[in-house]
């Protein structure tokens, strides 16, 4: 019989998912189904036992129902409970388990896709929201020289930073505002902050970028993003935008349900040329 997986998230109509996912049991023989729900707003949990009780197994959360989902749960890995969010179910005996496979499609995309070494580079994270807290410990498991955290509320980037200090001895991690950027440069600049949905870019100073530095952009969309926009007149050597990312995560949540790793290159390509 055919396991039933789904997205669940508001709004949800363009959610890119369920093409993901056809693409992955195409190319591993799985025998699933998926597809995009829209929970109301404040019936996240009464959508997700519905889906239970008509047989599903796992379940995708996007905005805004990963904090929810993280609380529905009955048990947490690791990287979940470290998040404090969580963006994969699995439905097995009764019970929720949740998982957060953000970080890890980061890192994925970072490191196979875009080739981008992480061991003892200089990484800048913009955002201290569920996005940046989804990337903190994958990064930091990488081994990056440097870690630092700036936020337009500086307050949350440096209690991110306390949180996440005990799981990277090797990394030195520091928080701040954007305020404190003067003068320092960084191999890897990633935007975790909203600023691209409203069309605008954080306020990064000149000379942010060192060298042959990456700008990534966790948001995606067609051309570069207000952010990616910065990032070429600041002289950032490669400049990448979010669908790897997306395409990333959906694997890492296929292994957890399926026990599977598709190949995410050709999902990528077919995505990039829709
Ligand atoms: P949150 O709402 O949790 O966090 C938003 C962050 O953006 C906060 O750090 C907030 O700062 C900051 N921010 C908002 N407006 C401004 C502004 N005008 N100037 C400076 N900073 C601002 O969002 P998420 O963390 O869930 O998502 C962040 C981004 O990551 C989104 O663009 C989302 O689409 C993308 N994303 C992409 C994924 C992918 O697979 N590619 C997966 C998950 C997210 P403050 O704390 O001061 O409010």
């Amino acid at each position: 019989m055919t396991d039933r997986y789904c997205v669940f998230g508001n709004p949800i109509g363009h959610s890119k998912s369920p093409a993901i996912h056809a693409q992955f049991a195409r190319q591993t023989g799985e025998d699933i189904a998926y597809e995009a729900r829209l929970a109301p707003l404040d019936g996240f949990s009464a959508a997700v036992r519905d889906f239970i009780a008509s047989g599903g197994r796992g379940a995708n959360v996007t905005v805004p129902f990963k904090e929810e989902a993280f609380r529905l749960c009955d048990s947490l890995s690791a990287r979940a409970r470290l998040a404090g969010a969580v963006n994969t179910l699995s439905f097995a005996d009764g019970r929720i388990a949740g998982d957060n496979t953000d970080g890890a499609g980061l890192v994925r995309d970072l490191m196979e896709n875009l080739r981008t070494p992480l061991a003892g580079r200089r990484i800048l994270l913009l955002g201290a929201g569920g996005a940046a807290r989804g990337a903190l410990g994958p990064l930091l498991e990488q081994a990056p020289a440097a870690l630092v955290v700036v936020n337009r509320t500086a307050a949350r980037a440096d209690e991110l930073v306390r949180h996440f200090a005990a799981h990277g001895p090797q990394t030195q991690l520091a928080g701040g505002g954007f305020g404190e950027l003067a003068g320092k440069s960084f191999d890897l600049v990633i935007n975790a902050t909203s600023t691209s949905l409203a069309g605008e870019a954080p306020p990064l100073p000149d000379g942010i970028f060192a060298p042959g530095a990456l700008a990534y952009d966790m948001m995606y969309g067609q051309g570069d993003t207000a952010f990616l926009a910065l990032a070429r007149r600041l002289g950032a050597a490669r400049l990448a935008d979010g669908l790897g990312m997306l395409v990333g995560q959906a694997a890492e949540a296929f292994f957890v349900w399926r026990g599977q790793r598709p190949d995410t290159a050709p999902v990528l390509a077919a995505l990039r040329a829709a």
